[in-house]
């Protein structure tokens, strides 16, 4: 059963339950995929009926932010807790590494995931990258092919919500890869690009402050966070 905020469905699992599933997931026949959608993402789910059925269609839902945790606990459904989408991406490429499974890097401008493909390999010795390509493409058709011909086990798919979270619903089965998961800028910090926030911040669940600071633009972005508290503490206010 998952837990319900606002209308978004989120998998109630550990850091090490959702790498397990995940682990069986890129060994399951079929495409399968999972979103880690934070309180921003939960705003525009409200509002847009293709991104929420896209999130709540993956099959697996992760807690990506600290306000998803405090908003299933104001709701009175608490969450195990947090499973950032960079860690789990992290612990699913140790795993990939020892297992010989293979990884597409999808996402972000030209450039990016070549370099990103080369940090990770240094990285996790043994990881296998199958193949790479930007996130600024016209058709899917050529992306879709490139993926399928790289055999890919796993896909980290990097195009920002919700254009990720509905490319993987739409295109996952055509790709030919077992699990495809929604990253959003990850690829940019594998890469090198832009710099993760420091431990410090990461453990008070404050990365999105260290964000804010370093790239002040998305302000705008972020006033959705204030937004979802509004809107769970009316939510809390019904039940
Ligand atoms: N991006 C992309 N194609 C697009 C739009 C965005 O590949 O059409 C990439 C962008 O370059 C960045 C990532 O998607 O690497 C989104 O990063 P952001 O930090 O906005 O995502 P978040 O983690 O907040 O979802």
């Amino acid at each position: 059963m998952r837990i319900n905020v606002l209308g978004v469905g989120f998998d109630n699992m550990t850091v090490e339950q959702a790498v397990a599933e995940g682990v069986r997931l890129m060994s399951t026949e079929g495409a399968h995929y999972a979103a880690t959608p934070n309180p921003e993402i939960v705003e525009v789910c409200r509002e847009d009926e293709d991104a929420r059925a896209a999130v709540n269609g993956a099959d697996l839902v992760l807690a990506d932010g600290i306000g998803i945790i405090y908003g299933a606990k104001m709701l009175g459904t608490p969450l195990k807790g947090r499973v950032t989408g960079i860690g789990f991406a992290q612990s699913l490429m140790a795993r990939m590494a020892e297992s010989g499974k293979t990884l597409f890097l999808l996402g972000a401008k030209p450039g990016v995931a070549e370099k990103a493909a080369g940090n990770l390999q240094r990285q996790y010795p043994g990881l296998r990258i199958a193949g790479t390509h930007d996130g600024y493409f016209q058709e899917d058709g050529p992306v879709i092919e490139a993926i399928r011909e790289s055999g890919a086990d796993v896909v980290f798919v990097c195009l920002g919500a919700p254009k990720q979270e509905k490319w993987m619903r739409k295109n996952g089965e055509a790709t030919g890869a077992h699990l495809l998961v929604g990253l959003g800028g990850c690829l940019d910090v594998f890469s090198g690009e832009v710099q993760r926030a420091p431990e410090a911040f990461q453990k008070l669940g404050l990365e999105w402050l260290h964000r804010l600071a370093k790239n002040p633009s998305r302000i705008g972005r972020m006033m959705k966070l204030p937004m979802f508290l509004v809107h769970v503490a009316g939510e809390k206010g019904r039940k």
